[in-house]
C-alpha cells in the first residue's frame, strides 16, 4: 500500500476560498479531519474520489504513492468510500451487494467462497439471500464496510460514518471500522463533527474553518 498525499488542495466555491489541505496519510494511518456543518468535509472528499460539483474549482494534487488520482477519472481511483448511510442496492441481495464491486478475478465459486467469509466476518453467516431493506441499522452498515473492502480499494475515505448509529452501535462500528482499514494498511481520511469520532481513531486531526 501506497500514502495517500493532498498536495497544495485549495478548493474555492464562486471565487470564495472554502478549504485548503496540505497533508499526508501513511499507509495503516487514519487522519481526521474535523469542522462544523458547511465546512466542505464532505467537498473535500468528493474532490479526492473524483466527483467535485462543477460549483467548485479546486487546484492541487491527490497522489496515491506515485499515481496522481487527479489525472484519473473516478472509476480508476480505486478510492473506497463510506458514507454516514449505508447505501445498499435495494434490487440486489444482501450478498450480490457484496459481490457488486469484486474484481472478476477467480472461479465464481471462489467469489461466494470470499462473500461468505466476509459475511461470516461481520457475524451475518447465512445472509447472502436476504433483501437488504430486512437488515438492521447495524447490520446494513457493517455490510456496507465489507462491500467497500471487497472492491479492494487503495484508500479509504469516511464521511461521517458513525453519525446515524446510536451509542452502542456507534462504539462497535467505530472498532470494527479502524481495525479492518488498519489489517488492510489503507491510508485512510476521516471527516466529522464528532470528536469521539476522532479520539477512537487515535490519529492526527485536521481542523478546517479554523
Ligand atoms: P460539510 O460536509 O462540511 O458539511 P459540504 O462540503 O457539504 O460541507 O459543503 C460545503 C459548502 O459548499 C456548503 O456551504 C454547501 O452549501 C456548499 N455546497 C455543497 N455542495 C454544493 C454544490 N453542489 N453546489 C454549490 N454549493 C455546494
Ligand atoms: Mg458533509
Amino acid at each position: 500500500m501506497h500514502s495517500l498525499t493532498l498536495e497544495d488542495v485549495h478548493i474555492t466555491l464562486e471565487g470564495a476560498s472554502l478549504l485548503s489541505v496540505d497533508t499526508s496519510i501513511a499507509p495503516g494511518e487514519v487522519l481526521t479531519v474535523m469542522g462544523p456543518s458547511g465546512v466542505g468535509k464532505s467537498t473535500l472528499l468528493a474532490y479526492i474520489a473524483g466527483f467535485l460539483s462543477p460549483a467548485f474549482h479546486a487546484r492541487g494534487r491527490v497522489c496515491l504513492g506515485e499515481r496522481e488520482l487527479t489525472r484519473l477519472p473516478a472509476e480508476a481511483r480505486r478510492v473506497g468510500l463510506l458514507f454516514q448511510d449505508p447505501l445498499l442496492f435495494p434490487h440486489l441481495n444482501v450478498g450480490g451487494n457484496l459481490a457488486f464491486g469484486m474484481t472478476a478475478e477467480g472461479s465464481r465459486r471462489k467469489r461466494r467462497q470470499r462473500v461468505e467469509a466476509a459475511l461470516e466476518e461481520i457475524g451475518l453467516n447465512g445472509f447472502a439471500n436476504r433483501d437488504p431493506a430486512t437488515l438492521s441499522g447495524g447490520q446494513r452498515s457493517r455490510v456496507a464496510l465489507m462491500r467497500v473492502l471487497l472492491s479492494k480499494p487503495c484508500a479509504m475515505l469516511l464521511d461521517e460514518p458513525f453519525s446515524k448509529l446510536d451509542a452502542a452501535l456507534r462504539d462497535e462500528m467505530r472498532q470494527l471500522v479502524f481495525q479492518r482499514v488498519r489489517q488492510e494498511n489503507l491510508p485512510t481520511l476521516m471527516v466529522t463533527h464528532d470528536a469521539a469520532d476522532a479520539e477512537a481513531a487515535g490519529g492526527h486531526v485536521i481542523e478546517l474553518g479554523s
